[in-house]
């Protein structure tokens, strides 16, 4: 007796996209299948490991693949894990996976945009066999489900559930290909496709070929079916590296990550000292729709095996979150096999590894910044506020982890490292110090009036404006002993005074000094810790500064709106004695130092100050009316 269901929605719109859109690479069917038949079998192992019986006597993992060209069939058998009735509804009747809803979405624009290759860019699993057949039915038997059961549909609406024949564990597909693709019945597509797919899955994939035995005398040739293995099984890790092209990694590397680009770099790691491992490591050079980057928590990560059986297919405990953009496989001979997941988390060979993979994703980093300059620039701009996340996280190797982050640097206007900044710093180098400037956006720090000294001593600012860099920079207070200091902050001296222009400094400062102690009571010496002259803020009036080991106003804000508040910080306003509303001001306080015009031009100097770093003002209204009094007069 069999029974019809529907498809649920969005299953059934991804199948219309697939049967009716894109065609151009429907060859990946095969691959999908194949992968899903060895994950199938991964199961059942790891399963085993736990239950003795569950394999029964059926212990030799392997995948068929065979043909009957008369009917246009082709088969593909596996011996895993099965699915029980449940499991066929929920499994293949439904897609359950996260980037579906994405994935239609760009599939649905790339035909749009008549991009016909974009299908085998993404893993669409077992509906793809609708591309190739018009019927596709599924037998399997679960050891944890007392009867097999067979699905069978032609891919539109609905699908038909009923009782299978199958004895043996594990599942057989039949697909019966449609018209347009009958060269897929072809022994040599199917060899030639397996190759190029999946080369290295690790179970043998056995396809059924037609060997030729030695004719006889005066009699024809008779044609035997036999199997033959197409794949290797040996794991791609436990190769030399010698033994490997860059091709065989790209192809590793999608296999594992479902990235099809190639990655920015990888390392193929053998060690046999304190730990003995292999491992193989890949960083992407984009972001990957499959991983949720943004998303902590997202299923990162990639294989643990421990004697070569898959233990972990989300294998998180060995690299931190924050290199969550990593594809690696490990395998250990170092761990018993049957671990629990518990035991795993808190284990010393893990560890350890985890220590040298760290080590291992920086040198490579490191690598690629300074051999592959073009390639890099695309993966930070991909990365980086993972990479400063890592910097905020990991105490031990902050300092080399900036090392492989860029900044926007102002005097060349485009992104540099570190030690490029360094580097460039020539005779101000004796300042050891790495000068940066903080805000939200390259407008509103290129504002500042701080960076008028720095552009006549031609020494260069790193702009930092995404939100993250607030946070980087307060754990990060210095750099292979340079010191990062914002341009905000009070003791920057680019160039040293001369004796003349100290003693004329001296002057000016006596001249002002009543002016001054009234400028600070006038605005409040709640806010403001002092006021001093300047001769380092350009043509500007004033500005404001931040006190040694005060808060930045950015910093500030980003504590109140986590509800951490520290209370109003007080600042330094400098004032350009040069300037000439400042001498103005100082015109009028010789007149009358109780005038009300003195008052205004005090607070308009102030709040000056404060919109040029993009601050607020308390009083937008008071503001207005001292600027209209000034031009009315
Ligand atoms: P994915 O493999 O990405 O999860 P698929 O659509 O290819 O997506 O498969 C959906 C699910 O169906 C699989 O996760 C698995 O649980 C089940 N499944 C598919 N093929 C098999 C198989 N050969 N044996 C057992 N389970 C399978």
């Amino acid at each position: 007796m069999s029974k019809k269901f529907n498809f649920e929605a969005e299953t059934g719109r991804v199948l219309e996209l697939l049967t009716h859109s894109i065609y151009s690479n429907k060859e990946i069917f095969l691959r999908e299948l194949i992968s899903n038949a060895s994950d199938a079998i991964d199961k059942a192992r790891l399963k085993s490991l736990t239950d003795a019986t569950f394999l029964w006597e059926n212990t030799k993992f392997e995948i068929k693949i065979w043909k009957d060209k008369e009917k246009n069939i082709i088969y593909l058998e596996d011996n895993g894990i099965g699915m029980t009735e449940e499991e066929l509804h929920s499994c293949i009747g439904t897609i359950a996976k996260s980037g579906t809803k994405e994935f239609l979405e760009k599939l649905k624009k790339a035909k749009e945009d008549g991009e016909h290759n974009l299908i085998g860019q993404f893993w669409v699993g077992f509906y793809s066999a609708f591309m190739v057949a018009d019927k596709v039915q599924i037998d399997t038997k679960s050891p944890l489900d007392t009867k097999a059961h067979r699905w069978l549909s032609d891919g539109k609406s609905e699908y038909e559930v009923s009782e299978s024949e199958r004895q043996a564990r594990g599942t057989i597909i039949t697909l019966f290909i449609d018209e347009a693709n009958k060269e897929l019945l072809e022994e040599w597509k199917i060899k030639e496709l397996i190759k190029k797919y999946s080369n290295y899955v690790a179970f043998p994939i056995l396809l059924q070929v037609e060997k030729e035995e030695k004719a006889e005398e005066g009699k024809e040739a008779k044609k035997e079916l036999v199997w033959e293995q197409i794949n290797e099984t040996k794991p791609i890790w436990q190769k030399s590296k010698n033994e490997l092209k860059k091709d065989d990694y790209n192809k590793f590397y999608t296999e594992i990550s479902y990235d099809f680009k190639e990655p920015l770099t990888y390392t193929h790691i053998n060690v046999e000292w304190a730990v003995s491992y292999k491992s193989i490591l890949f960083v992407p050079e984009e972001k990957n729709m499959f991983v949720n980057i943004a998303d902590p928590n997202t299923e990162y990560g990639s294989k643990l095996y421990v004697q070569n059986v898959l233990i972990l297919e989300h294998a998180k405990d060995l690299l931190p979150v924050w290199l969550r953009f990593v594809s690696w496989v490990v395998e250990t001979q170092d761990i018993p096999l049957n671990i629990s997941r518990e035991m795993l988390q808190s284990n010393s060979v893990l560890e350890k590894i985890k220590k040298n993979l760290i080590k291992k994703v920086l040198g490579e980093l490191q690598k690629s910044m300074k051999e592959n300059k073009e390639k890099y620039d695309i993966f930070l701009s991909h990365f980086w506020n993972i990479l400063k996340e890592w910097i905020y996280y990991d105490t031990e190797l902050k300092e080399e982890i900036a090392g492989v982050i860029k900044f926007k640097s102002m005097l060349e206007n485009k992104m540099i490292s570190l030690d490029e900044y360094r580097e460039k710093l020539g005779e101000k180098d004796e300042l050891k110090t790495i000068f940066y400037i903080t805000g939200k956006s390259e407008q509103e720090v290129l504002a500042s009036p701080y960076i008028a000294q720095f552009r006549e001593n031609k020494v260069d600012i790193l702009l930092l404006t995404n939100p993250i860099d607030e946070w980087l920079i307060q754990s990060l207070p210095q750099y292979k002993e340079y010191k990062l200091k914002s341009i905000t902050a009070s003791d920057i001296e680019l160039k040293k005074a001369t004796e003349e222009e100290i003693k004329e400094q001296e002057t000016t400062k006596k001249d002002f000094k009543d002016l001054l102690e009234l400028i600070k009571n006038t605005i409040g010496a709640e806010k403001i810790e002092k006021v001093e002259l300047s001769d380092k803020i350009g043509e500007n009036v004033g500005a404001l500064k931040t006190p040694e080991n005060g808060l930045t106003p950015q910093m500030e804000k980003m504590m109140k709106a986590m509800g951490q508040s520290m209370g109003k910080q007080k600042r330094i306003f400098e004032l350009n004695p040069k300037n000439e509303v400042v001498q103005m001001m100082k015109q009028e306080f010789e007149k009358d130092l109780k005038s009300e015009k003195l008052k205004d031009m005090i607070l308009y100097a102030y709040e000056q100050a404060i919109l040029l770093e993009w601050g607020e003002l308390e009083n937008v209204a008071e503001f207005v009316k001292r600027v209209n009094k000034f031009v009315g007069k």
